[in-house]
């Protein structure tokens, strides 16, 4: 007979504190869902960081365990596209957020929330991917679809150290394309260029806001996990008709521009939303994740952590900290 408790990271307010403790769970207690998965591990991504801290409002209701990806192993299933057995993801939806999420050894899921595991990647590379990869890849699929093509040009990633920057220089440099990874640290230069970036550049020389609203332009793509005023000088120095992937605000939520880059160069500001991509493109995705990805560079760009450091981690990752992708065992 399976247990009937299994262990989770639980974060809980009270009084404005939000604190988190590994607690023991009736599985009885878990929400409505079509499918039972057991987890063998989720990750840690930024918006865990806000959530498992409380240094970011991610969480809308107590109490939660956070942890937006999980892989694991269906164990239960009323649903017809999923069987006791199979290996599946899930990252979004809400997940760690406003349903339970990935920080514990039992989930129950909507159907359309999963993925099936990709052939070619095991339950642990998945979530060294998790929803930082499938941002990279979004993005890069996005900037696609406007055209880009390896022979236009230099491609930015901004937070090139981070987990959706590392990914996204990986997969840009598989596809082909000249990468330009912006970083804030000087000693990450032997990882970026392992990792396949051309050029490395000092986030300072985008972080200021730009002299005029067109500078030189620079850039035939960009995938921006910044925000702030390295978007906005990220707009001013695209090449004519090019694109940015706006996926994040590591360095802020404001964006101060003008409107001549859109009418003057044609450029596009290209939002990026992973959390709800629709069930088919998120499959088309993951596959080209299993793809274009190198299992041997996904392994040099993780470290596993059990779920007892997720607190600590979350911590780090906020405060820029981080390197990489973090897996977490839920088992560990
Ligand atoms: P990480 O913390 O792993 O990476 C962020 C990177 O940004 C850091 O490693 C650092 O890179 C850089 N950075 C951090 N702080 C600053 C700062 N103050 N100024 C400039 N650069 C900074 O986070 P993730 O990769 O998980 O997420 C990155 C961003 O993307 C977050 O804002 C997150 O919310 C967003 N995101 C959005 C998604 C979407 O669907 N739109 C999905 C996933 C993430 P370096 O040291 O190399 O400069």
């Amino acid at each position: 007979m399976q247990n009937r408790t299994f262990l989770a990271l639980v974060v809980d307010k009270e009084e404005e504190q939000v604190h988190s403790s590994i607690r023991e769970i009736e599985r009885d207690s878990l929400p409505e869902g079509d499918v039972l998965v057991e987890v063998a591990y989720s990750s840690l991504n930024y918006k865990d960081g806000l959530a498992v801290t409380g240094r970011g409002k991610v969480i809308r209701r107590y109490p939660l365990a956070p942890g937006i990806d999980l892989a694991g192993t269906v164990v239960e299933s009323d649903s017809d596209q999923f069987r006791v057995g199979d290996t599946v993801l899930a990252t979004g939806w809400g997940l760690g957020e406003v349903h339970w999420g990935g920080y514990a050894q039992l989930a129950r899921l909507e159907t359309d929330w999963l993925t099936p595991l990709p052939a070619g990647l095991t339950l642990k590379q998945a979530m060294a991917i998790g929803t930082a990869g499938l941002t990279a890849m979004l993005s890069v699929a996005a900037l696609e679809q406007q055209g880009l093509q390896p022979d236009q040009g230099a491609v930015v990633v901004t937070g090139a150290t981070g987990g959706v920057g590392s990914l996204a220089v990986a997969i840009l440099a598989r596809l082909g394309y000249q990468v330009v990874a912006s970083t804030g640290r000087a000693e990450a230069q032997d990882y970026l260029q392992n990792l396949g970036a051309s050029k490395i550049i000092d986030r300072a020389e985008l972080a200021e806001p730009p002299a005029r609203p067109l500078v030189s332009g620079r850039w035939a793509g960009a995938i921006d996990v910044v925000g702030g005023s390295t978007l906005a000088s990220l707009l001013a120095s695209l090449k004519p008709e090019a694109s940015v992937a706006a996926c994040g605000l590591a360095g802020g939520s404001d964006l101060q521009t003008t409107v001549f880059p859109f009418i003057l160069r044609g450029v596009n500001l290209l939002g990026i939303n992973s959390g709800t991509v629709p069930a088919e493109q998120r499959r088309e995705l993951w596959d080209r994740l299993a793809r274009d990805l190198s299992p041997d560079l996904l392994d040099g760009l993780t470290q596993v952590i059990p779920l007892a450091a997720v607190p600590d981690f979350g911590h780090k990752i906020i405060d820029g900290q981080i390197r990489g992708r973090v897996v977490v065992d839920v088992n560990g």
